[in-house]
């Protein structure tokens, strides 16, 4: 039986970027996932997608303090270390990346990325989390100036957020392939999400609304406009436990409210629910 390659941790970006430029000598494709940790089999799917399509994967783990827009999501992030390298060595990850703040950030986080994102952080996620995207963005782009990888693995998860950092990619004509990921739900439709081990037992049963919601959703898009949908949306997920933030079809280039479906070729519905005090998200593409 072929011995399985141990799994590298490494915690120095000078030295992640060595080991890479070795592999990039011997034309090895490097193929990158960043997450925040708490892993689950959502993000095993992005993992093993990249594992498929490349030859050394690699992941980093790295809870990113400037996309939390209030300090107490940011303490409450789960953290499970263990688990996560675990469940990578599992799947057979090459190189866990772990860095710490100073890592990242050596000169402190107190710079902004330029890039003009055509106003697609402004919208759903960016009104309700003041900030949320410059962190995403910044973090992102430091983790591909480190990285430099061929390929990135990011989940439709979180539509807004993959929209933005190739709206990114391609204005900073960074050589790297975004490669979208389907949802991984779990079995009774809920969106896998590190956030769900903080629902109560009776919350958690109730979180399905979300997933039926988009799905009742998309079987109407024949015979009602997206203005009534959202209404619809709202107030079947307003339930005891439950506060709809938003849920809004748009355009899924603009990230613009459609007005009829008729407007675009690319429709999309998405929403954030808060669930007693965690806030989820999701979506659902309508169409094509
Ligand atoms: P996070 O650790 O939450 O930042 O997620 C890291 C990456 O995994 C992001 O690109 C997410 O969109 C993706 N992801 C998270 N949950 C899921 C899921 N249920 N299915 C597929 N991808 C996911």
């Amino acid at each position: 039986m072929a011995k399985k390659n141990k799994m590298l941790v490494v915690e120095s970006a000078e030295e992640l970027q060595v080991i890479i430029k070795e592999h990039k000598k011997s034309k090895k494709k490097i193929g990158f996932t960043p997450t925040l940790g708490a892993l689950h089999e959502g993000h095993a799917t992005l993992i093993q997608r990249s594992k498929r399509e490349n030859d050394i994967v690699v992941c980093s783990i790295f809870v990113n303090p400037t996309q939390f827009n209030e300090s107490s999501d940011l303490k409450k992030y789960p953290r499970t270390f263990i688990a996560d390298k675990k469940l990578l060595e599992r799947i057979g990850c090459d190189i866990l990346f772990f860095p710490s703040d100073k890592e990242v950030y050596p000169n402190g986080t107190d710079y902004a990325v330029k890039v003009n994102l055509d106003g697609l952080d402004k919208r759903m996620e960016g009104a309700f989390r003041p900030g949320h995207f410059e962190g995403v963005v910044q973090v992102v782009h430091r983790l591909l100036e480190i990285v430099k990888p061929h390929k990135l693995y990011m989940g439709q998860k979180d539509f807004q957020q993959f929209t933005i950092i190739q709206k990114m990619i391609d204005k900073l004509k960074i050589k790297t392939k975004l490669v979208v990921c389907p949802i991984k739900r779990e079995k009774d439709g809920l969106a896998m999400s590190s956030r769900n081990s903080r629902l109560s037992k009776s919350i958690r049963k109730k979180a399905t609304i979300l997933h039926k919601t988009l799905k009742t959703v998309k079987s109407k898009i024949h015979l009602e406009t997206p203005e009534d949908l959202c209404k619809f949306a709202q107030i079947k997920m307003d339930i005891v436990d439950f506060k709809p933030e938003y849920f809004i079809i748009i355009d899924g280039y603009s990230l613009k409210p459609i007005r009829s479906f008729s407007d675009t070729d690319y429709a999309v519905a998405c929403t954030a629910v808060w669930a007693g005090d965690v806030r989820l998200i999701d979506n659902m593409i309508l169409k094509p």
